[in-house]
């Protein structure tokens, strides 16, 4: 068994002031969920809409839910009502469809634009010309029911630490440049979501502000 609780005190406990914690929980039960809440944290992260509305309605109303996954036009719907934040916002279409559905349930959905800065191929997002031209154009006026807070991207899965730095100083080089940029709005475009379980210490130290972590909570997750 692991010991979820003394896991999320000691990753709270090395945070610096002012990093959140995602507890990215896809693949975790209920229960596990629960201890996790019960060690006070309130964030949470899911990849998944069919898992997500599944778990939801069976935990407390005060959590935070994340959506961190490849998010499918078409089911943006299931998740608009109650979703905190979607952090992987990786096309244009899926800004229009976020939009129309938060107007639908009366909200203002909060979102990262998901850039693409790993080298393998695989990894979604915007890359890093797309993601200033939604910005430089000011494309995202166009979706006043979405509230952009910032970025988030993955790293390469690599044990090259240098090379896993690089890319996140990628990032964060592209999220103060459009921090700079007059009509970005600085109260607003405050987050820089970067690190996972392998890397988030080193996503910490190039500027991250929301790390999002599984294995180093829940352990390995059996698919
Ligand atoms: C699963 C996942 C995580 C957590 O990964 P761990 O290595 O288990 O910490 C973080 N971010 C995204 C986008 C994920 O899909």
């Amino acid at each position: 068994m692991m010991d979820v609780k003394r896991n999320i005190r000691a990753i709270c406990s090395s945070l610096p002031e002012g990093v959140k914690l995602v507890a990215v929980s896809k693949f975790h039960p209920v229960e596990t969920i629960k201890e996790v809440y019960g060690a006070g944290q309130r964030i949470f992260g899911e990849s998944r809409v069919q898992e997500l509305i599944a778990k939801q309605p069976l935990l407390p109303e005060d959590i935070e839910w994340h959506f961190i996954g490849t998010l499918q036009t078409n089911k943006v719907k299931y998740i608009a009502p109650f979703i905190s934040m979607i952090e992987s916002v990786d096309t244009f279409r899926l800004l229009q469809e976020i939009n129309r559905q938060a107007e639908k349930f009366n909200r203002v959905i909060r979102a990262l634009i998901e850039v693409h800065i790993a080298e393998e191929g695989s990894k979604h997002g915007f890359s890093i010309d797309e993601c200033k031209s939604l910005f430089t154009q000011t494309t995202l006026k166009q979706f006043p029911s979405i509230r952009v807070c910032g970025l988030m991207g993955m790293a390469t899965f690599t044990d090259d630490t240098d090379q896993v730095r690089r890319e996140f100083g990628i990032l964060r080089n592209l999220f103060n440049e459009i921090k700079s940029i007059p009509d970005t709005d600085k109260e607003i475009f405050t987050e820089l979501s970067m690190g996972m379980s392998d890397d988030y210490k080193v996503a910490i130290e190039e500027g991250s502000t929301i790390v999002r972590i599984g294995t180093g909570i829940f352990g390995t997750r059996e698919y």
